[in-house]
């Protein structure tokens, strides 16, 4: 014999009870079967709000009762011939007439006692079963129906009332001993009390149903079908990469049950476990997938930790006091008190000296479970012994569960630490000792992406996801974006990184998608996006809330550059490209890398320097080791590079100019370029870099553009005063011919002092070949004492700056 149950969603229409049928049919043909259902899927909830309304006056009651109705009505139309519908259609119009007599009694009087509110509620199992066992006759011949009140025996604690077990399974055996009927389909959740009131298991508790009839039966095998395929690793509905957990012991089934794996009514285990009956958890739309066995075996080689969940809505009480330490009975006053109350203690700590207690308990009970203790510890509050109790709310437990944690060292730690990496704050901690859990108690807020974070560490063989949120989309960001598209798969094989883009934003629309944005159509997503504003996308990035976010700017904006600290308090990382917060005031720079490592977020900007060369990630390492910056050289600029090794007599300054900002070479204002200031950034950024306090102030700058160049307001009159001046960029160039010298843009920092300017560079100068858009930095150092490091390549350009970036995202994911 066995027995099945199938919960709400399993039974929640007709179309979904056709395949519990089928199932069961099957299954019928092997063994002698007992079904117990659940109510339709939604019904309980609309029954208790039904009954809430009645109580408080609101007569939109009878609209929930009518829809309740025709729910039923609608699968009885379906699942049973027309010509046998009448006794059915009678017995449920019967049955939710008596159910709306109920509910107009408690609307006269306006009250609901939990006596009344259990005898609604029942109506959700009463009218699924007995559909369902008539459906199962067209099906299975030999089929009946069995209410469960007649078994099952409780006490009068209504909601949640507790079973007689040896009346109940005394009942159960003798019934059953009797019974030939091959399958019995009874209502789950639902009970009574010696004098026949109708009384409830608790939410969730047509398992625990079946798991009494199974004890009581000594069967084969429990079965609970479901509407997911097993028990998961974490919850599937907010962690995505969780999988079946395909054996697991009684123990810790009940541990993550406990700790909110809903999948399972955690007092189902209890029955089972003691008679060694395994529990099978199937999913009734995918039948032949494998499911969760659990079971009393357990495997000493698998993976220690077994599953991850959580429970929300938790509040930790703390009581504090000197008058505690050494002091007999304080705690079993406090539980006394909570017990008296009916209000459940989830989680315990206490801390070694004995100062304090914590304890976690649903937000539900915070209130009165405050009034409670203060008031029986009145007497230590008003001798100021012990302090009136603490309350925090909107909380959240997180626990891992696993058999063999305690043969594994160092599991706490990386709890710990994972989740301290993504800025998730521990409230209290608590090891069960029985070492089958570690818990932690942490904000409501962080609970997502704790478990996402957790997951990913302890399941997903270090697959890291990265998720992005990108601003700009000009020529580089879409480069980027391209590059992110094309390697995309890639990463994730070789590098284990899952890498997300999860907004986009231009300066006129912004899109987020948490499930990240598909890198075909990104373009038509950003179209159709909303009206971009930095303000709403700090904040809808914060809100998300997800793990190793990165914020990506590839703009050349000043605002842009001042939202970074906003996003490194918030533990997300930032990748930019935009000189301009790295060489401000020394101040913000200073405060930017002090956030970045309080919070522990990245900050990089490879990019700000010689687009994708490594200069700056070289800087870091030669720091990192020891060593000191003296003395740096360098070719900063692709835009002048290009400009000085194009411009001839052939090919005017103006045009080339212009060329370049064609190619993408130069900065959208060209003068940022061509004043030098985008050097006197570059050059400023490594100086600091080194470890060297200076500003943009501090930069000699020989600018080689004419003062009235130099004062335009607009691109238009910058392009027309090249023309004007075009004798005085020819006679530079005639003068470096004269000298055989080639034209250089070169950045210097000797001595504390740094300069930029243009340079007559003769042949026998490194700097003289440097060609096309090409950049070069010599660093002298304590090491490299005579011959520099050198670090010379393309150091503009849309792809290797998007390549640049792309490296520093990698760099973070391989953090
Ligand atoms: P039923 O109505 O069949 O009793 P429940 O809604 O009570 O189903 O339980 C199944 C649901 O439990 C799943 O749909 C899933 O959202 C949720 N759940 C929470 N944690 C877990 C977990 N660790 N494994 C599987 N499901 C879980
Ligand atoms: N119908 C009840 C509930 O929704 C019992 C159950 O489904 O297990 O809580
Ligand atoms: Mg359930």
């Amino acid at each position: 014999m066995k027995v099945l149950k199938f919960g709400g969603t399993s039974v929640a229409n007709a179309q979904n009870i056709k395949l519990v049928l089928e199932i069961v049919e099957q299954k019928s043909k092997e063994d002698k079967l007992i079904v117990a259902v659940s109510a339709f899927s939604g019904v309980t909830d609309l029954l208790i709000s039904a009954a809430s309304k009645a109580a408080s006056k609101d007569d939109s009651y009878r609209d929930v009762v009518l829809q309740i109705e025709k729910k039923h009505l609608e699968a009885i139309k379906e699942l049973v011939p027309a010509n046998e519908q009448t006794a059915l259609l009678h017995y449920c119009k019967k049955n939710i007439s008596y159910l709306e007599t109920l509910l107009d009694g408690c609307y006269l009087l306006g009250e609901l006692t939990a006596r009344t509110s259990d005898m609604i509620v029942s109506f959700g199992e009463l009218l699924s079963s007995y559909i369902i066992a008539e459906a199962m006759k067209q099906k299975v011949a030999n089929s009946s129906f069995k209410d469960s009140r007649e078994l099952i025996k409780t006490d009068t604690n209504f909601g949640k009332a507790e079973v007689y077990f040896e009346l109940t399974n005394k009942n159960i055996q003798n019934y059953f001993s009797e019974d030939s009927t091959q399958v019995t389909v009874i209502p789950g959740f639902i009970a009574s009390s010696s004098n026949k009131n109708t009384t409830t298991l608790g939410r969730g508790g047509s398992d625990y149903t079946a798991a009494i009839l199974a004890a009581a039966l000594n069967v084969t095998e429990l079965e609970i079908w479901t509407d997911v395929n097993g028990m998961f690793t974490a919850n599937p509905k907010i962690v995505k990469q969780a999988q079946p957990i395909e054996k697991i012991t009684y123990e810790e089934a009940m541990e993550l049950s406990h700790f909110g794996a809903k999948v399972l009514y955690p007092p189902t285990i209890q029955p089972v476990l003691s008679k060694n009956i395994p529990i099978w958890i199937k999913n009734t739309f995918e039948p032949e997938a494998f499911g969760t066995y659990i079971s009393s075996e357990s495997n000493p080689n698998g993976n220690p930790i077994k599953g991850i969940s959580h429970i929300d809505k938790i509040s930790l009480i703390t009581l504090e006091g000197s008058g505690m330490v050494g002091v007999a009975g304080v705690s079993k006053r406090l539980f006394e008190v909570l017990s008296n109350h009916s209000i459940n203690v989830i989680f315990i700590t206490q801390a070694s000296s004995e100062h304090s207690i914590c304890i976690g308990i649903l937000n539900a009970d915070a209130d009165l479970a405050k009034t409670a203790i203060d008031k029986i510890f009145e007497l230590e509050n008003s001798q100021q012994k012990i302090n009136p109790c603490v309350v925090e709310k909107d909380l959240c437990i997180v626990a891992l569960v696993g058999e063999q944690m305690k043969n594994h060292q160092g599991i706490s730690g990386k709890m710990f630490s994972t989740l301290g990496k993504n800025n998730v704050n521990i409230r209290a901690i608590a090891q069960g000792a029985s070492e089958r859990n570690i818990s932690v108690v942490i904000n409501e807020n962080d609970v997502k992406k704790a478990l996402n974070t957790l997951h990913e560490r302890f399941f997903e063989e270090q697959t890291k996801q990265l998720n992005l949120f990108v601003m700009g989309v000009g020529n580089v960001g879409e480069k980027f974006i391209e590059q992110i598209h094309q390697q995309k798969k890639f990463l994730k094989e070789n590098l284990k990184i899952n890498l997300r883009v999860i907004a986009l934003s231009n300066s006129r629309k912004m899109v987020f998608d948490e499930e990240g944005i598909s890198l075909k159509d990104w373009k038509t997503d950003l179209d159709n996006g909303e009206k971009t504003s930095k303000a709403d996308f700090i904040e809808k990035t914060k809100a998300l809330n997800l793990r190793n976010s990165i914020f990506v700017d590839i703009t050349a904006n000043t605002e842009v550059s001042k939202t970074y600290e906003h996003y490194l308090r918030k533990n997300i990382a930032v990748v930019t490209c935009n000189k301009i917060a790295c060489s401000s005031e020394y101040d913000n720079y200073l405060n930017l890398k002090r956030l970045s490592r309080k919070y522990n977020a990245p900050f990089l900007f490879e990019t700000n320097v010689g687009a994708g060369l490594p200069i700056i990630d070289t800087l870091k390492h030669l720091i990192a080791s020891g060593d000191r910056i003296h003395k740096i050289q360098a070719v900063l600029s692709g835009s002048l590079n290009f400009i000085f090794n194009n411009f001839s007599e052939t090919y005017t300054f103006h045009d080339v100019v212009k060329e370049a900002g064609v190619q993408g070479f130069t900065e959208p204002d060209p003068k940022i370029d061509l004043s030098g200031v985008d050097v006197a950034r570059k050059i400023l950024i490594l100086i600091r870099e080194s470890g060297y306090q200076m500003e943009m102030e501090d930069i000699e700058n020989i600018s080689f553009l004419p003062k009235e160049c130099m004062e335009t307001k607009t691109n238009e009159d910058f392009f027309k005063s090249l023309i004007k001046h075009s004798s005085h960029f020819e006679n530079l160039l005639k003068e470096a011919k004269e000298k055989d010298c080639r034209l250089k843009f070169v950045a210097k920092f000797d001595n504390g002092k740094a300069s930029v300017g243009l340079q007559f560079i003769p042949k026998e100068s490194p700097f003289y070949n440097l060609e096309g858009k090409d950049n070069i930095v010599e660093f002298f150092t304590d090491r490299y004492v005579d011959q520099p490091l050198i670090i010379k390549g393309a150091g503009a350009g849309a792809a290797v700056t998007a390549s640049g970036i792309f490296a520093d995202v990698i760099r973070i994911g391989n953090v």
